[in-house]
């Protein structure tokens, strides 16, 4: 590249969580590959290497498919494209009449986890400050908000515990489960395997035997939607034959009798009565986990996208705490998020209904003067609708307007159907995106955006390290920076924001959310990455969360009983197979971006429904076959692969696609203390056509 005199800029990944750093490689504001590091130290988590979505994905950022002004919709029902002048002054028309006859609630904002952080920062800011809403959401709700609720009960964070390359790479043994690893978060997957073959145990629980239980010491395949009880019952073995950590216990942590008398009842019977693990798998992976030096605790939306899916992570952080495993080097829970800025700005950055940035409690008085101060406006003193709530709202008439940055709610909701005429019913939706999507169907207005190669900032990736992003090129035609779009509707209505770019609006940050108060864009510049709390500037970070104290006054974890329960739906007569839902390793999300990518479409470019051979050959289907899968819900037709990674009576399809909806056939159930949706577990039927 360097003899065609083009341009390098350090950025971080925008795909996946892993947060790999790399570097764009540019001319002529178009991006045309993607290079290591010169520095590894630059690079803290992948070194010189990216999966083929970091290498290859950014094509879709030259696409000629994307948004380069903005979508109107005029009076025959179709987009129009217009200036931003007449797309800017029709939204402050359509936010200001609703809020005037209807009140400031009847409006609702999505942030994105595909933002940066001073991006999502400024999304809420708007919806509290200017929209005057409470009302403010985004699609970590559908991921890992049952993982935070968790985590923020039992250790005081709602973040992962440790680090990915001194502790996730380095441990002695793994539990994963509910992760296909190797597919969501590949530059991890390749670590974990590294030291597996290095001796480290894996043990992986999963109802799919995904590609990285083929490197397991022991793979159990599970029942879906019955975790709680295998969880419940590694608990119980251990306590029961004195494998646990009774200093730890005694020393830090409380509660643990009230776990004990918990999981009295989750006999190794039971557990295969609930879960399907038989009695001797059940023992053989306690009796790892309890006699292992140091042991990491892996999940994703298998353990969390579930109707009691805080009850799942509950049940993960109590196993963690009875065998002593948090807050020591090669030890941890460890949530693997899913988009790349989904720990900062899916939620550091208060982009929630309950929490400020910082996390800090909507509902307290000395809070909302602080941000009063800072912000010139009071805050909303209620907690805000969840985004499955703001859907259910729209369809009741309560929520009339609606503005979506970066988010496909038409294609990601589950029960779609019912999702879009909620879409329908809104009076007013504005979707700020880079292409058109499923949801811009919707919209009155669309307004173009750029994309992470097209943006300064920063994304903080799982492991809580807020990295910067560098700007390759300029947005496309007349596509706008989200901060400069969202900056300028504030400005038209009434508010003065006047920041010169990203690195001022993280200044502010700073100074409102404490676990990032010692963090600035020259700091990150000077020093690198550095992961929260990081509360003043000689704060070098916190690679482990409670390596001394858990967060809480006194310090000490709680030990939360989990509740075991039947999954929303169960096999029927009528529909007698369990689906379950995830992604593939050449796709993400909602495809919006990866869709676009010859090079990926080539691997994977529909999609399909995996069947194990032994139900494949009672419904008479063929490897390669069509086939129908309806629910309840609705249908769709796909291609069938014969696989035996689902086991018989359960069928997976990826999540991808638009053709062959996979939430066409989800259900509206919700756990109730998160929100999320049950994606994980459906009751369909398949049939050969
Ligand atoms: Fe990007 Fe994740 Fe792949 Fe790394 S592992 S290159 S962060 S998609």
């Amino acid at each position: 590249y360097r003899l065609r005199d083009v341009d390098f800029t350090e950025t971080t990944c925008g795909f996946c969580a892993v947060g790999c750093r790399f570097q764009l490689v540019s001319k002529d504001d178009e991006v045309l590959g993607a290079v290591p590091t010169d520095d590894p130290a630059d690079a803290p988590v992948n070194d010189f290497s990216t999966c083929v979505k970091g290498k290859f994905g950014y094509e879709f950022a030259n696409s000629d498919d994307r948004l380069t002004a903005p979508l109107v919709r005029g009076d025959d029902g179709e987009l129009h494209e217009a200036t931003w002048d007449e797309a800017l002054s029709r939204v402050v028309e359509g936010f200001e009449s609703i809020r005037e006859r209807s009140g400031p609630d009847a409006l609702a904002a999505f942030a994105s986890s595909k933002c940066t952080n001073e991006e999502d920062y400024l999304m809420q800011k708007f919806a509290r400050a200017v929209l005057g809403t409470k009302n403010i959401d985004n699609c970590a709700r559908l991921c890992h908000s049952s993982t935070v609720a968790a985590l923020k009960q039992t250790l005081g964070f709602g973040a992962m515990s440790n680090r990915i390359n001194e502790d996730i790479a380095e441990t002695d043994a793994y539990l994963i489960t509910g992760s296909n690893t190797t597919e969501s978060h590949p530059v991890l997957s390749t670590r974990i395997k590294r030291n597996v073959d290095d001796g480290a145990d894996l043990v992986v629980f999963d109802p799919r035997k995904v590609e990285i239980a083929e490197h397991a010491s022991q793979y159990v395949r599970t029942t879906p939607g019955y975790d709680v009880a295998w969880i419940n019952g590694l608990i119980r073995y251990i306590v029961a034959n004195d494998l646990h950590d009774e200093a730890f216990i005694a020393e830090r942590t409380r509660n643990f009798e009230a776990v004990r008398e918990k999981v009295e009842p989750f006999t190794p019977e039971e557990v295969e009565r609930l879960a399907g693990v038989a009695p001797e798998e059940l023992e053989r992976a306690a009796e790892t986990i309890a006699t292992a030096d140091s042991v990491v605790f892996g999940w994703a939306m298998g353990m969390t996208q579930h109707s009691h899916g805080t009850q799942n992570v509950l049940a993960l952080a109590d196993l963690a705490l009875v065998t002593g495993n948090v807050g020591k080097p090669g030890t941890g829970v460890s949530p693997f998020r899913g988009h790349n800025n989904v720990q900062g700005g899916g939620g550091d950055m208060g982009t929630l209904p309950n929490n400020l940035p910082g996390y800090r409690d909507v509902t307290d008085p000395e809070v909302l003067d602080e941000f009063e101060e800072a912000w010139g406006v009071r805050p909303p003193d209620e907690v805000g609708l969840k985004v499955p709530e703001v859907f259910t709202e729209a369809l009741a008439g309560n929520v009339e307007g609606l503005y979506v940055m970066g988010e496909n709610p038409a294609l990601s909701e589950p029960d779609v159907s019912h999702a879009e005429e909620a879409l329908e019913a809104l009076e007013f939706l504005v979707v700020q995106d880079i292409f058109e999507t499923e949801t811009t169907a919707y919209a009155d207005v669309v307004l173009p955006a750029a994309t992470f190669s097209e943006k300064a900032g920063t994304f903080t990736n799982t492991e809580r390290r807020v990295q910067l992003v560098g700007q390759a090129t300029a947005p496309p035609g007349g596509a706008r920076q989200d901060w400069r779009i969202i900056q300028d509707l504030a400005r038209r209505m009434g508010h003065g924001w006047s920041y010169d770019g990203p690195g001022e609006v993280m200044d502010e940050i700073a100074t409102v959310a404490p676990i990032y108060g010692g963090i600035s864009h020259e700091r990150l510049r000077e020093e690198g990455g550095l992961q929260w709390p990081c509360r003043d500037a000689d704060d070098p970070g916190t690679p482990y969360l409670y390596d001394e104290r858990f967060n809480f006054d006194d310090g000490k974890a709680r030990f939360v009983p989990a509740d075991t329960g039947e999954p929303g739906e169960v096999p029927s007569e009528e529909y007698p197979l369990t689906l379950t839902t995830g992604r593939v390793l050449y796709h993400w999300h909602t495809g919006t971006l990866t869709r676009r990518v010859e090079g990926l479409m080539d691997h994977v470019g529909e999609a399909f429904v995996e069947v194990n051979p032994a139900t494949a050959e009672r419904l008479g289907v063929e490897d390669g076959g069509r086939v129908r899968v309806e629910s309840p819900r609705g249908g769709i037709e796909v291609r069938a692969e014969v696989s035996d990674r689902p086991g018989d009576g359960v069928v997976f399809i990826p999540m991808h696609f638009a053709d062959g909806a996979v939430n066409r056939l989800t259900g509206e159930r919700f756990d109730p203390t998160s929100g999320i949706p049950e994606y994980k577990v459906s009751s369909v039927r398949v049939t050969p056509v």
